[in-house]
């Protein structure tokens, strides 16, 4: 299997504060990783670590078989991972049509016409043909999220990292927006997602991660972790959310 993202002996440190301590890890092509953990772990951080928007202190990364310290174009680099973060981040002075075509116009990806039709593809997409031409603000927080996934697919990423995507919406439209990752997932895209949706990582996911305190304390396949965790602090964890 193609490796997409390799980890190797990960170090992060916030000045003395070491947040990620030794983490090794791979993402297969096509694969779906789901990291979950208690507040404070190192998730974000973790996933901040792979495009690069933090400087690490040891270890590897490599992103399609490149070292991403030794990337000349970061932000050619970049192109290639989408993210999404807890709270959307749209811009709230442009229609959604501009907020997903943005970046690929201004970036010369796209022309307009191509960028057009390329936001009336996501869009359908994810269920919000009718809202092309409306403002952010008259979005419900899940429709924002969905438009904030539209927008980081209009670059044709080929990895897309999920920083709790869910976390700050209300429970009613939190399935919606799993519901348009899962096909996402199904369509084939390499997807790495923190999340606190434990259905959603036993389902969808084919790896899940458990971090505490800046380690990767073990990483199985959903049925093997969620059903029989190998380790106590996973267990303690488990019990704890489900
Ligand atoms: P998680 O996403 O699992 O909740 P984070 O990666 O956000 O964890 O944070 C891990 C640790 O790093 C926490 O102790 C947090 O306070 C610390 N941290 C995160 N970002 C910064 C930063 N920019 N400066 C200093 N400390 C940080
Ligand atoms: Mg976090």
């Amino acid at each position: 299997m193609e490796k997409v993202i390799e980890v190797k002996n990960l170090h992060k440190s916030y000045d003395s504060l070491e947040v990620l301590k030794d983490i090794s890890f791979d993402v297969t092509k096509g694969e779906v990783v789901c990291i979950i953990g208690p507040s404070g772990s190192g998730k974000s951080t973790l996933l901040r670590c792979l495009n690069r928007l933090e400087e690490i202190q040891a270890g590897d990364i490599e992103v399609f078989g490149t070292n991403i310290n030794k990337v000349k174009n970061l932000n050619k680099f970049r192109e290639n991972i989408g993210m999404v973060f807890q709270l959307f981040n749209l811009f709230s002075n442009y229609t959604v049509a501009k907020n997903i075509m943005l970046a690929p116009t201004q970036l010369g990806l796209m022309n307009k016409e191509e960028a057009d039709a390329k936001a009336d593809e996501l869009l359908a997409q994810v269920g919000l043909a009718d809202k092309k031409n409306v403002y952010p603000d008259t979005l419900s927080g899940g429709q924002k999220q969905r438009i904030a996934i539209a927008r980081a697919l209009a670059m044709n990423p080929k990895i897309m990292l999920f920083d709790e995507p869910t976390s700050a919406l209300d429970p009613e439209m939190v399935g919606e927006v799993l519901k348009v990752m899962r096909s996402l997932a199904d369509s084939g895209m390499t997807m790495v997602v923190v999340t606190h949706e434990m259905n959603f990582a036993r389902e969808v996911a084919n790896r899940v991660i458990f971090m505490a305190d800046g380690y990767i304390v073990e990483e199985d396949n959903p049925e093997k972790l969620f059903t029989a965790p190998a380790h106590k602090r996973t267990q303690a964890f488990l019990s704890s959310v489900l």
